[in-house]
């Protein structure tokens, strides 16, 4: 149970972050709520996640692009909760392009929300959690952290970066009681895979079925997409004492697409 505990999802608005905020505060945690969308549903999602598992939810509109905000937010959940326990570095975006036509602003905007954003929420939760002598850090990689797909330069980068964050960071806190571990999900059916595929349609000429068939679940030997509540399910897991062994792993949960 993690009552007591306060988890910090960034990019929990919609999708995989969501998810995990929902599972976190079910077992008792209070949550802090990230990322954009409409003022009045995020409003509707942090009392309905509030009221249906009886814990404190707070939101944070900080942009993960922008390390100032990124402060101001673990300053807040600091001043709030007296520190973020459960750090779930979840916020991405995707550009779907080839590399000599990959806008470099979206280049920047990648490295910045899939990889930066990390060092910067976990460089802030860092010392209350070596104070307490517990933490628990999960990073929401990719497959794309284990293994590359054309016309995603930034964002491969990005997801591979973040493999290499976790393991270091894994080892600098092992005897601190803190666990650092990274997700590495095939492909998970969110807003995030919906919208890069009028792009992909377009880099490779394909219709929306080709794109889902041939390009998505190509790579993924099960033929199904991943679930949203499968990632919650094992980002739960990694909370718990049972799971306190395991550290600086990149889990995939990829229905045996990084196996070939
Ligand atoms: P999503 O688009 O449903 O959700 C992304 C979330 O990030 C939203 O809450 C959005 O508001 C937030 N966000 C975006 N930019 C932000 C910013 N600058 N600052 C703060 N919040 C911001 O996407 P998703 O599919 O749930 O993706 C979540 C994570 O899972 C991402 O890191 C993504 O790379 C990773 N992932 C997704 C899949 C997949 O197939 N969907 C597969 C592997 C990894």
């Amino acid at each position: 149970m993690l009552k007591g505990k306060t988890a910090l999802v960034t990019g929990s608005t919609s999708g995989i972050g969501l998810g995990i905020a929902k599972v976190l505060a079910g077992d008792g945690a209070n949550v802090v709520l990230n990322g954009f969308g409409d003022h009045q549903a995020i409003e509707a999602m942090r009392t309905d996640i509030a009221q249906s598992a009886g814990v404190e939810v707070r939101y944070s509109p900080a942009d993960m692009s922008k390390p100032e905000e990124i402060a101001a937010m673990m300053v807040e959940a600091e001043e709030e909760f007296g520190g973020v326990d459960i750090l779930v570095n979840n916020a991405g975006i995707q550009h779907v392009a080839p590399v000599h036509e990959f806008p470099p602003e979206k280049w920047d905007a990648i490295i910045a929300i899939n990889l930066s954003s990390s060092f910067h929420t976990v460089r802030a939760a860092l010392p209350t959690m070596i104070g307490k002598g517990w933490g628990r850090i999960i990073s929401i990689a990719s497959a794309h952290a284990l293994v590359a797909s054309p016309y995603k330069s930034a964002y491969v980068t990005a997801k591979h970066g973040l493999a290499g964050f976790t393991k270091v960071v894994a080892m600098e806190v092992a005897t601190a009681g803190i666990t650092v571990n990274a997700i590495a999900p095939g492909y998970v059916w969110t807003p995030l895979v919906e919208k890069q595929i009028p792009d992909t349609m377009k880099a490779r000429g394909l219709t929306e079925e080709e794109v889902k068939r041939d390009v998505l679940l190509a790579a993924q030997p099960t033929k199904e997409f991943v679930t949203i509540e499968q990632l919650a399910a094992l980002a739960l897991f990694l909370t718990t004492d049972a799971a306190s062994a395991i550290t600086g792993a990149v889990l995939p949960v990829d229905g045996g697409w990084t196996a070939q």
